[in-house]
């Protein structure tokens, strides 16, 4: 029986992706391999978010590569040939096959040498089933696509336009997944806060006004999903869809965790990336959440370096991290990618530059995301054991916050209550009580 094995570079939504590919292959007949060396296709899925990624991207296919057994197919798919397609075919002939989102990764020769079963050549990944989950949690992708225009992305150019499932197949598979031992599902998209809103019936006009009822179908999906399974989460909110009555629905599931996409807080360099709101604004949110759950858990990623960033917008960041206390952040340097409208402008800003006030940023967030870690010694918490020794609480998001290390002998996959002993950095250090 062929075997097959699935490299993921990229975000949480490319690893929803994978899952999907992983049902897909397997129900032609392919097994997992232990190894890559050990498969008969190896598959990259790749990201092209930034010149890192997609250098990072190429790297692991050439790797992959000069590791596969003698006979091994390499597919590559995901982002990075969804966008470069013609030239991947070109530049790496090490490659046997480039395939965007919606293509099978199973060439047509391969059924018949590996005894595998027909499996359609064309489908779509949002809806694809998924084999059973490995771990207590599980990434949900409700919508693929994005209607904003942000100035440095080019995701829309090449997911296209936001395209949401229907609910009731979210509710389905969230079942699906409950029942197979999820306890915390992880909801995802490119624009989260604006699930749905392409589904409106044709004709119905757009409601500008979020907060009246209906007009966020995110908020119904959340109250239908908080049914479904023990926690859930949210990330990747798009500051203006931070609605009260998404943010009743988010504390109404007892997972107060908020994961703002902000990209900085100087309302005319927000301006300049084509996106709302500005550092008052995004405190004022905070503060709200805050005096309605003072527990609640923050978390946001900023851009050092968009084209005309002054001196004045690094204080004004500065400033707000300071006021924000975020328990969380992420910083990247700008990266000017083909097809958006940064790569034109003027002012561009030295990436050396960008690089020292990314430092700044992070050393200042470090020193308060540590604080804000200690503070949590002597406190009791209800954490999901993920693997041996290794849980979260609400405040950790899997796979990108820190962790909770508990004795090994705490069941995976269940619920325990803990007390925290120690912090050291992001990481905490629990016993059960
Ligand atoms: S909202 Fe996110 S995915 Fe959409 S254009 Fe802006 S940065 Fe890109």
């Amino acid at each position: 029986m062929g075997t097959y094995w699935i490299e993921t570079l990229g975000c949480p939504k490319n690893a929803v992706d994978s899952d999907k590919l992983s049902g897909h292959v397997e129900e032609a007949g392919l097994v997992p391999a232990q190894r890559p060396e050990a498969a008969d296709m190896i598959i990259v899925n790749t990201c092209a978010f930034i010149e890192a990624a997609r250098a990072e991207s190429i790297e692991v296919v050439l790797e992959l590569s000069e590791r596969r057994k003698a006979g091994a197919r390499i597919v590559v798919t995901g982002c990075l040939a969804e966008r470069y397609r013609t030239e991947l075919e070109v530049a790496l002939p090490e490659v046997d096959l480039v395939v965007g989102f919606g293509e099978s990764p199973i060439p047509s020769s391969v059924p018949v040498e590996l005894g595998l079963r027909p499996v359609p050549s064309s489908f779509d990944l949002l809806t694809l089933p998924r084999p059973a989950p490995s771990a207590p949690w599980a990434y949900l992708k409700v919508a693929e696509g994005c209607d904003r225009r942000c100035g440095f992305c080019a995701i829309p150019t090449f997911r296209g336009d936001q395209r949401s499932r229907a609910t009731g197949s979210l509710v389905e598979e969230a079942q699906a997944l409950a029942e197979r031992g999820v306890r915390e599902i992880v909801l995802v998209a490119q624009d989260l806060a604006s699930y749905g809103r392409d589904r409106r019936r044709a004709g119905e006009r757009d409601v500008d006004d979020l907060d009246t009822p209906g007009a966020q179908p995110l908020v119904d999906l959340v109250h239908e999903l908080d049914r479904t399974v023990d926690w859930l989460r949210l990330l990747y909110l798009y500051p203006s869809g931070l609605t009260d009555r998404l943010i009743d629905a988010v504390l109404a599931t007892g997972v107060p965790y908020f994961d703002l996409s902000l990209q900085h807080a100087s309302r005319p360099l927000l301006r300049s990336m084509r996106r709302w709101g500005d550092g008052d604004r995004f405190l004022s949110r905070i503060e709200r959440i805050r005096q309605m759950e003072p527990d609640a858990v923050f978390r946001s990623s900023f851009i050092l370096g968009y084209p005309g960033e002054s001196e004045e917008d690094q204080r004004c960041l500065i400033s707000f991290l300071e006021t924000a206390q975020l328990d969380w952040a992420g910083f990247f340097t700008f990266s000017g990618e083909e097809g958006t409208p940064a790569v034109t402008m003027g002012e561009q800003v030295p990436h050396s530059l960008a690089l020292e006030r990314l430092a700044e940023c992070s050393e200042l967030q470090d020193a308060i995301t540590g604080r804000r870690r200690d503070g949590l010694v002597g406190q009791t918490c209800t954490v999901l054991v993920d693997t041996p020794g290794n849980a979260r609480s609400v405040r950790e998001a899997p796979e990108i916050d820190g962790i909770i290390a508990v004795p090994a002998q705490l069941a995976v996959g269940e619920f325990h209550d803990v007390s925290v002993t120690a912090s050291f950095g992001p990481e905490l250090l629990a016993m059960p009580v």
